[in-house]
């Protein structure tokens, strides 16, 4: 009864969780902004706001807050003066000048975090559950903070910086952007607690106010008492925002994804009672409010990849504008012609037939996403799409039928909608701009000088890419060209407008190259490739944020011939070269598998196939014998056959085996059991009872109690554990089986494949005969399956801490000869960009499954020279069997 009371409950808090955030999806309107001032933050419907008067459809009044302290809530939030939204709206960061910040939930109002910060002036969300907060002027500010989620209250980490007055992260870059009086910093986070400068521009000017980011590229606004700039990442220079307000003390400054800019500037002391709107202009008043900073709620810059995909002559694709709209292109090109009072889409006035009209191929297809999606183009409502309308024929009559021909379409259009139509081609002169409705915009040209009306009608900038370079799409462009990029996209950027060029190289490389260099609509004819591309670039990029020093071994009896007691053989499950250059790239250009002298490759097809599986590929190694896909232990007739454990029992040495996976899994499995069928996991399990070793460690616990081998093993004077915590605990012959263990790095496996090493170790090392330990990092394999490089990387990178503690090991030891190999590549991975700098690896997979490439096999100290060459999986077994019995 009491249980099911307990369910009931929690089914019911999950339904009010649910319909709480589903009424504020209901309450909060796609276009609203945040205003924070005295002990308050509002959230204001744009659209819904009548002449000067806002429509507040959300407050939150830090003197109402209940489950805020007292001092908090009656004196710490008196000055709010920054709030922005994080965690896709549904949750808020609040600063106050007069002493604190917080994290609150936007549907129920709760305070969610917070923390005493002396002058706080801005706060930032981080990954990690971390939270940055500027303090600025006071006796015990002048400084940079950062706090965990999980520790309220108590700093992690401070820098000092004086008068700071902003925090922004940007997640492209994975920095922390911070701005003080005169300078701009970037930090990265350091061993998930700390942060560490990495950069730092001189602003063109003094006292700092605002910083935000100004477009998708993740370039910043910045403020300070004489002007406002935009900061571009890829030229590190400051340009005046042009055609902005020329205005002193700007407090806050921002832009959606529409162009149109937000700010306040102080009228009473620091603070105003308006909040203004620039590019279409707009003011709305709070007379009884002392405002200090204005947002967009979502400026939708945080952006979805797709955004930046632009469908090049779009009505030549098989299915216009479906195929663009299918993979969430940000944005789509036709060409029209006039005709008869009617457009037509067509390449040439010969293509144009009777039914490829523009209201049929666009319009009316348009209008059927808004239907479909509660009024909004895509179903994520702070996203835009382009329409970009070529005129084809004669200017002025074919623009006044497009007029014309929106019309009826005005309200899914820009400003009030969430398409924008841009005209390009034979557009009118700028200076008549203004004679067209407000849902018409103008493809501008770099080199033209636009007055602040006519770059308010511009939705983007365009240009030939063969006026600034002959680069064919291989390699990067030469670095005149490359400045010249950067140079004209700045001049777009400082006007406010995105960029793109038309005729540019289209491939994936050109692709990236052109991101990288800050062009914001990627023009293309391959409009599914480009969207797997852009929609994979999450999986495809790691940042680094923390690195280490490998190993630097003695080399002590690297080359001898002498004798081997101990053998640690670690397999990194699916580890090809370029899983292992993508760790050595994350790592800024080091690894301990970079230290090896010793190499070799082995040749992994299965008996057959041509490309093996995990089964097939252990058993090779751990027996010498090929067999088929999926036989465990096994030869090619599925007669069993001895693994290299037996050889090692026999000549008195010791045994481990350790998995960062299940322990049934197939390589550890193909030194113990012998299955025709991997899958046959009670039977592999029960296998264990035959030849068992001295220390068994993974997961996998469940197959062990199912089939009563770990009762068994307990009667045999066995210790039998599924708790990682009882490790020190644990006295051979042990067997540890957690599935915390085979949890992934990326969700906090920890340093489960050292501590078990380390285990393993102290346990074996004493053995007068001396011991064998098979490692496995099972999740390299995992994360080519799944075509994740971050997961790749971070299982890479954990592997190799592990092969630093083996040629600790082997040092300190003399006799030990250590082995890293694999058992296939998986993923088929290449890398396509890096930085050895940095620490930034991005990768493209060809499979999802594994590959017939050689695999390296790497070695160290004694007969390491043996394993030179390139050979047979096989022969790692008999080169170890011959070791074994020397
Ligand atoms: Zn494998
Ligand atoms: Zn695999």
């Amino acid at each position: 009864m009491t249980r099911f009371f307990i369910h009931s409950t929690s089914v019911l808090a999950c339904l009010l969780t649910f319909l709480l955030n589903h009424a504020y999806a209901q309450a909060i309107p796609r276009k609203s902004f945040l205003v924070c001032g005295d002990s308050k933050v509002l959230i204001t419907d744009y659209a819904g706001s009548k002449d000067s008067i806002p429509k507040i459809v959300w407050q939150w009044d830090a003197h109402q807050a209940a489950d805020l302290p007292e001092q908090f809530r009656t004196k710490l939030f008196n000055t709010t003066d920054d709030c922005k939204a994080v965690r896709g709206g549904r949750q808020l960061l609040v600063s106050s000048s007069s002493g604190a910040v917080a994290l609150l939930n936007v549907a129920n109002k709760k305070v969610l975090f917070h923390a005493a910060v002396p002058n706080a002036h801005s706060v930032e969300l981080l990954p990690g559950d971390l939270v940055a907060a500027a303090a600025s002027v006071h006796a015990n500010g002048n400084k940079l903070m950062l706090f965990s989620l999980k520790q309220p209250g108590k700093p992690l980490y401070s820098d000092s910086l004086y008068s700071a007055h902003g925090v922004v992260w940007n997640e492209q870059r994975k920095s922390l952007f911070a701005l003080g009086y005169d300078v701009l910093r970037e930090y990265k986070i350091v061993s998930g607690n700390s942060l560490k400068m990495v950069a730092k521009w001189t602003i063109p000017g003094i006292g700092g106010h605002e910083l935000q980011p100004a477009n998708a590229a993740g370039d910043l606004f910045v403020t300070e008492h004489h002007g406002s700039w935009l900061f571009s990442l890829a030229t590190q220079q400051f340009t005046k925002i042009k055609d902005f307000p020329d205005a002193e003390n700007i407090k806050s400054l921002g832009r959606d994804a529409s162009g149109q800019y937000i700010y306040t500037i102080p009228e009473e002391s620091w603070w105003t009672f308006h909040v203004k709107f620039h590019a279409p202009a707009r003011q709305f008043a709070f007379p009884d409010m002392h405002v200090y900073k204005a947002r967009w709620f979502d400026s939708g810059l945080a952006e979805n990849p797709l955004s930046r995909a632009h469908s090049h002559n779009d009505y030549m694709q098989a299915a216009p504008f479906t195929l663009a709209y299918q993979n969430q292109f940000g944005s789509v090109e036709a060409d029209v012609h006039l005709r008869n009072d009617t457009l037509f889409v067509a390449h040439d006035s010969r293509d144009i037939s009777a039914d490829r009209t523009f209201d049929k191929l666009y319009m009316q297809q348009i209008a059927k996403q808004f239907a479909k999606n509660d009024g909004s183009i895509y179903k994520d409502k702070s996203r835009v799409m382009t329409l970009l309308v070529d005129l084809k024929t004669s200017s002025k009559p074919t623009l006044a039928a497009l007029v014309k021909a929106l019309a009826p379409y005005e309200s899914l259009l820009v400003p009030q909608g969430s398409v924008k139509v841009v005209v390009s081609g034979d557009t009118p002169a700028p200076d008549l701009f203004d004679q067209y409705p407000a849902y018409i915009f103008f493809d501008g040209r770099p080199g033209i000088n636009y007055t602040p009306a006519q770059a308010v009608k511009l939705g983007m900038i365009s240009q030939d890419f063969h006026r600034y370079s002959q680069w064919n799409g291989k390699g990067i462009p030469v670095e005149q060209d490359r400045k010249a990029i950067t140079e004209v996209i700045a001049q777009a950027h400082a006007l406010g407008k995105p960029f793109r060029f038309w005729a540019s190289p289209d491939n994936i490389n050109a692709w990236k190259i052109l991101m990288n260099l800050g062009v914001d609509y990627i023009n293309t004819d391959h409009v599914a490739e480009l969207g797997t591309f852009l929609s994979g670039r999450k999986n495809a990029e790691y940042q680094a944020t923390e690195f280490y020093k490998p190993y630097q071994p003695t080399y002590k009896n690297n080359d001898a011939m002498g004798k081997v007691k101990n053998i640690i053989l670690l397999i990194g499950d699916g580890m090809g070269l370029a899983q292992i250059y993508s760790g050595f790239t994350a790592n800024r250009g080091e690894l301990n598998l970079g230290r090896f002298l010793n190499i070799g490759f082995s040749k992994t097809a299965s008996s057959d196939n041509y490309i093996t599986d995990s089964a097939a590929g252990a058993t090779a190694f751990a027996s010498g014998n090929k067999t088929r896909n999926r036989a465990i232990g096994v030869d090619s007739n599925l007669v069993a056959v001895p693994s290299i454990i037996r050889q090692v029992k026999a000549t008195g040495r010791k045994a481990a085996l350790i998995s960062a996976g299940d322990i049934t899994d197939a390589t550890p499995a193909a030194f113990y059991a012998h299955r025709p069928e991997r899958s046959q996991m009670a039977e592999i399990a029960t296998d264990y009872l035959r030849e068992p070793v001295d220390i068994l460690i993974g997961g996998g616990y469940s197959h062990f109690a199912k089939t009563k081998t770990a009762d068994t093993l307990r009667t045999r004077g066995f210790q039998v554990s599924d708790n990682w915590e009882d490790l020190s605990k644990m006295k051979a012959p042990f067997v540890l089986l957690d599935d915390k263990n085979t949890r992934s790095m990326l969700n906090g496996r920890g340093d489960f494949l050292k501590d078990s090493f380390q285990k393993a170790l102290q346990t074996l090392q004493s053995n007068p005969k001396g011991f064998f330990m098979m490692a496995e990092g099972a999740q390299v394999d995992y994360g080519g399956h799944a075509n994740v490089v971050p997961y790749v990387v971070t299982e890479m990178l954990d592997f190799d801490k592990l092969v630093g503690e083996a040629l600790r090991f082997a040092d300190s030891n003399g006799e030990t000869l250590v082995l890293v190999t694999a058992d296939h590549e998986t993923g088929g991975l290449t890398l396509l960009d890096g930085n050895l700098k940095t620490g930034y690896v991005d990768g493209q997979f060809s499979t999802t499954d594994h590959t017939a490439i050689m695999v390296p096999v790497f070695a160290y100290g004694p007969h390491s020279l043996d394993f030179r060459g390139v050979y047979e999986n096989t022969e790692i077994y008999h080169k170890m069997k011959r070791l074994l019995a020397k």
